[in-house]
């Protein structure tokens, strides 16, 4: 005790300091704990629903390094986003401790995301020695399950699924144990106490030596269901194109690309190219799938990727899947898909893949670890040095986009197509994890569930919600309802608004600036399809300034999935009916021709569109590249794989008021395919076109107004060709460029826009 001698008092000094952001289940409290015991000083530790809060006394120079240096004391996967720190009066403590968690208080959902297995655990697992030899749910404070487990704040053991399997005593020793790494680590484990593997053939027969079977049945070329993180992946081995093939058949997907899984970073340099910060993003916390150039001949099947440069690429994340690779003679990449129906949720219980996709699936490896929260697997690209999310998901999801505003609580319901939706507590909105289409039943009840247990965790009543303008999107439906039901300000803000928002949020911008939304399709509010906007857009609102030229999609939603209808549409447009006729009879045959053509005359079955994805797919139809799509985005993704990077031509375009006229375009393509120039060169020409209509317009428009910052998003800026060309080029006209980095800039990302727009709304402080 130090609290005796009077000189002695006025040398001590207590504070408390409440940190938040990624602070729970990382292995915070320990950390601290350890340093704090380290350097004489008393208090305690404790999680609260507010985040970490910590009390400290000791020596004056001591709590002012304590407070000066805090965040670098934090341990390497925690990320303090916030703190505060207040002097209070010492009160003689000691020593120091982790103190009992409290519930109490309103929750800022202080659960980290699911965190790819660490190198200690690794080794440990490597280790003939270790008591955790070859164990597959080897965990610490530093790495595992966290947010699929979760049940409820805070990440205790208590409150996640970890909780039907109590510590061994060896176990609950290191949990107790200060100098241990795993010092209250939430889920600890061991073979003796922790889940265990089994493996079950299709009809639900246990059967013996579950890793074993489970390597023999890939290196034989079998489907096999295998439980992760956040559902079951059904794998195969991915450098077999029987096996590849045969999954394809099984699960009618035939085209859309599959996601492998590799043995090591260096089996990852030998399929494909692969940059410094690449390899960073794969060998993260966080472990997404990420999109990387292959190499030609690199012994993965054609069939995994065909008609893309690019493969998805994710390292093991679990020990299990470490466990998979270590086993002899397999094969160095597997197949790792969601085990699910195209389009349908991913399964996450053993139950489900057994009655529901006993056709797809020959066995399944799987424990009795209950999956809580379903999350798929995040996917990510690169560009310029910086991510480039396509789906933001398992390793990123529940943490927080901090905002420069705060605001009511608000509930933002985000689009249709790749569904997420966010909720707001103060200036964080917390995105939800890949929901998918909400216009199928079942992903419409994954999004109510999960919707649910996002303010359970949050326990946030939204006092605001907000939807698309979309009448007939399932999440505008769900959101008039919720706000007639509880008596809640609805909000609806225009989808490529949105999408500029979205964009602006996560930069911290609140604009104005002038808005790029190259997109598919979203709601107009004239009634057409927009999506190929030019806006001046803040988060209050925006005018649309320019826009590409209308045409009609021939049978509407039919028009998305045959491409060839909006070659004909853009043809006849910009070249008159007959010749329109004539270059695509050859392609879609006479009477499907004149059909459509026909069909485009009644605007009750043709809306018309300025989309800049129906003009890519118009582009990669005419080409002969995609004519009929089978998942979204085809016929845009193989247009861009076509594209000879070396060339530099562009052709015509135009304006007449609002509109950007294409006619010179069409002409162009048509000339070039008529003078038989390679697709490549012609895809290179149309790209070079999109990015010079982009510079250009964005060049007029701050003639016109004086704003030079420039935001781009919208699906079509997934597409790194087409940003490779035209961020340069704005940047080199003196143009600031924001690009989204944090979220998708498709329709994932729209959430983020949305909840931006409300707290602009209806928030009141806003901070520099
Ligand atoms: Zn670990
Ligand atoms: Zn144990
Ligand atoms: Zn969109």
């Amino acid at each position: 005790m130090r609290k005796d001698g009077a000189g002695l008092r006025t040398a001590l000094k207590r504070v408390r300091i409440t940190a938040r952001g990624r602070v729970q289940g990382v292995g915070f409290r320990p950390t601290f704990c350890r340093a704090l015991t380290d350097h004489g000083c008393g208090g305690s530790i404790r999680n609260t629903p507010e985040g970490v809060v910590l009390e400290a006394e000791g020596e004056a120079s001591v709590i002012e390094d304590l407070v000066r240096n805090f965040r670098s004391m934090a341990p390497p996967r925690a990320e303090v986003l916030e703190l505060d720190v207040e002097e209070v009066e010492p009160v003689g403590e000691s020593s120091f401790k982790i103190a009992e968690s409290s519930a109490e208080g309103r929750s800022l959902l202080p659960i980290p995301p699911d965190l790819a297995t660490c190198e200690e655990c690794l080794r440990e697992l490597c280790c003939p020695e270790d008591r955790r030899h070859r164990y597959p749910f080897n965990t610490c404070t530093a790495c595992g399950p966290r947010f699929t487990i979760t049940r409820s704040v805070p990440f205790d053991r208590i409150s996640n699924s970890m909780d039907e399997f109590p510590p061994c005593a060896l176990c609950t020793r290191e949990y107790g144990d200060s100098a241990d790494r795993r010092f209250h680590a939430q889920t600890i484990s061991c073979p003796r106490c922790g889940p265990r593997l089994s493996m079950l053939n299709a009809e639900g027969k246990k059967l013996d030596r579950p890793l074993d079977r489970a390597a023999e049945m890939l290196k034989a070329g079998k489907m096999l269901a295998v439980k992760g993180i956040g559902g079951f992946h059904l794998a195969c081995d991915a450098t077999s194109d029987e096996a590849v093939g045969e999954l394809r058949r099984r699960k009618k997907r035939p085209y859309k690309p599959l996601a492998i899984m590799v043995r090591g970073i260096e089996e990852c340099r030998s399929i494909c190219k692969v940059n410094h910060f690449q390899e960073e993003v794969l060998l993260s916390a966080q472990s997404p799938i990420v999109l990387l150039k292959k190499r030609s001949s690199c012994g993965v099947s054609e069939a995994v990727a065909p008609g893309l440069r690019d493969l998805g690429v994710m390292l093991p994340y679990t020990p299990l899947h470490y466990l998979l690779f270590r086993h002899e003679d397999m094969p160095l990449a597997l197949v790792m898909t969601s085990c699910n129906r195209a389009e349908e949720p991913i399964s996450t219980t053993e139950e489900a893949v057994l009655n529901e996709l006993s056709d797809i699936v020959d066995d399944v490896l799987t424990h009795d670890r209950q999956i809580v929260n379903r999350c798929d697997d995040s996917v990510v690209a690169t560009f310029g040095g910086r991510l480039l999310l396509v789906r933001r998901s398992r390793g990123y999801v529940p943490e927080p986009i901090l905002m420069r505003r705060s605001g009511p609580p608000a509930l933002a319901v985000g689009a249709m197509l790749k569904n997420t939706f966010a909720m707001t507590s103060g200036r964080r909105v917390f995105l939800s994890q890949h929901i998918g289409d909400v216009s199928d039943a079942d992903n419409a009840a994954h999004f109510a569930r999960s919707f649910e247990r996002f303010s359970q965790l949050l326990r946030l009543d939204p006092q605001v919600v907000v939807c698309d303008m979309h009448p007939d999107y399932p999440t505008t439906a769900f959101a008039r309802e919720l706000s007639d039901r509880r008596g809640l300000e609805l909000l609806q803000v225009q989808h490529h608004h949105a999408h500029i928002a979205s964009c602006l949020a996560e930069n911290g911008s609140e604009g104005p600036v002038i808005g790029v939304s190259m997109d598919g399709s979203g709601y107009g509010e004239d009634g057409a399809v927009w999506g190929g906007e030019f806006l001046v857009a803040d988060l209050q609102g925006y005018t649309r300034r320019c826009h590409l030229e209308y045409v009609p999609m021939a049978g509407g939603e039919q028009a998305v999935l045959h491409t060839e209808r909006m070659a004909l549409a853009h043809l006849a447009h910009a070249l008159g009916p007959d010749r329109a006729l004539s270059r695509m009879e050859p392609l879609m045959g006479k009477e499907c021709c004149r059909l459509a053509l026909q069909v485009m005359e009644k605007p009750r079955f043709s809306p018309l569109t300025s989309s800049c994805g129906r003009l890519f797919d118009a582009v990669s139809a005419l080409l002969g590249i995609r004519k009929r799509i089978t998942y979204r985005g085809q016929a845009a993704c193989e247009l861009e794989a076509c594209c000879d990077a070396e060339e530099k031509g562009a052709y015509d375009f135009d304006y007449d008021g609002e509109s950007i006229l294409l006619e010179g375009t069409f002409r162009g393509i048509c000339e070039d395919l008529d003078a038989s120039r390679p697709r490549q060169v012609i895809a290179a020409r149309f790209h070079n076109t999109v990015a010079r209509i982009i510079l250009e317009t964005c060049v007029r428009m701050r003639d016109e107004t004086g704003i030079g910052e420039v935001a781009l998003s919208g699906g079509v800026m997934q597409n790194r060709h087409l940003l490779g060309l035209a961020v340069p080029a704005l940047r080199a006209r003196g143009f600031e460029v924001l690009l989204q980095t944090a979220v998708p800039p498709n329709d994932g990302g729209i959430c983020l826009g949305q909840a931006a727009c409300a707290l602009a709304r209806f928030g009141s402080s806003s901070r520099g």
